[in-house]
């Protein structure tokens, strides 16, 4: 989608608002997959209610795209232009053991700038790729924790009010990859309460959780994480290697060889090269263990 209309690009000038024109998804998704839009990139948050009221008042759809790396996204020219938080300068702010961090904050430099602050507990996300927002948003986590736990306040734009409000960490429920926040909601800003660890503790816990991924997960491909959500007491990629599809494809999207929930896109893998694996893989998967895995990738195919 292209906003061609002078008065809505003057207005989004006016709002601080950035548009690169003609963006290929592509190039900003960890799968490489993803047609074309046109990007808004927002530099102040204060800005944001009036931008929805522009983008809404002139019936332009819109999703909002914080790292890209749980993104499954629909090739060719896209219907929807898309939106992205600027991280500020600076993007994490200590006091005591409260960080307080933009949304649009890179999540690893995040994890490592509090580590070298003696502020631990987040080791487990270190190689997650993305942002804060899109953490707190997915409820990221791995190897037993998950981001969720730390959370004392989040600064989000409620998009049925309509208007930036403050939540405390209370009045939002984090579970497995799923929070409770609305699907529109835009996370801006955090604050995380983090306990207190000695940095070479919290570097040990780093190197072994950094050492448990090279050794299982595909990290110099195009990935998206995990595909699906694990069942309740069971394991998506476990069902997946025991049906023996690792190495599994279709044209140049693949079952990863290395650890069964990871989809690679080997090269020129298309949206609908991934869906079809997905699709093909999800059916199969139900027919031996009557099970229907759920998308933990976020798929923005309409
Ligand atoms: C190699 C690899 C390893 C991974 N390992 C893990 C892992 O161990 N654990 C794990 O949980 N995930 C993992 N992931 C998946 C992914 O990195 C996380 O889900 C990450 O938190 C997504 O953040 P993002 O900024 O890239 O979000 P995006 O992919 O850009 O967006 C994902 C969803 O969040 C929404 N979103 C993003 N930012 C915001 C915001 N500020 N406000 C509102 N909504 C927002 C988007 O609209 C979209 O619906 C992995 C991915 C890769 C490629």
């Amino acid at each position: 989608m292209h906003i061609n209309d002078p008065r809505i690009v003057a207005s989004l000038a006016e709002l601080g608002v950035e548009l690169r024109a003609g963006t290929k998804l592509s190039q900003w998704t960890s799968l490489g997959i993803g047609g074309t839009t046109d990007l808004l990139r927002i530099t102040k948050h204060e800005s944001i209610p009036d931008l929805l009221n522009l983008l809404d008042a002139n019936h332009i759809p819109h999703k909002f795209l914080g790292g890209g790396s749980n993104l499954l996204v629909r090739d060719g020219e896209l219907p929807w232009i898309v939106q992205q938080l600027v991280p500020p300068e600076p993007d994490v702010v200590l006091e005591g053991n409260f960080a307080h961090v933009d949304a649009a904050a890179d999540l690893g430099r995040t994890v490592t700038f509090c580590a070298k602050r003696d502020l631990g507990g987040m080791e487990g996300l270190i190689g997650v790729p993305g942002t804060v927002g899109g953490a707190l948003r997915m409820n990221a986590g791995a190897y037993g924790m998950q981001i969720g736990s730390y959370v004392r306040e989040v600064k989000l734009y409620r998009a049925a009010a309509r208007k930036i409000e403050t939540l405390r960490g209370h009045q939002i429920s984090f579970e497995y990859r799923h929070t409770s926040f609305a699907p529109d909601d835009m996370m801006l800003a955090v604050t995380l309460e983090l306990p207190s660890k000695p940095y070479k503790q919290i570097l040990e816990g780093i190197r072994i959780c950094n050492e448990k991924r090279r050794s299982s997960q595909p990290l110099g491909q195009k990935s998206a994480g995990c595909i699906f959500k694990n069942p309740p007491g069971a394991s998506a990629g476990r069902m997946i290697d025991e049906l023996g599809l690792k190495g599994f494809s279709v044209s140049d999207a693949r079952v990863s060889n290395r650890h069964a929930n990871f989809f690679v896109n080997e090269g020129h893998a298309s949206a609908k090269d991934m869906l079809a694996l997905i699709a093909d893989v999800r059916e199969r998967v139900e027919r031996a263990y009557g099970m229907t895995l759920e998308n933990e990738v976020v798929v923005w195919n309409g």
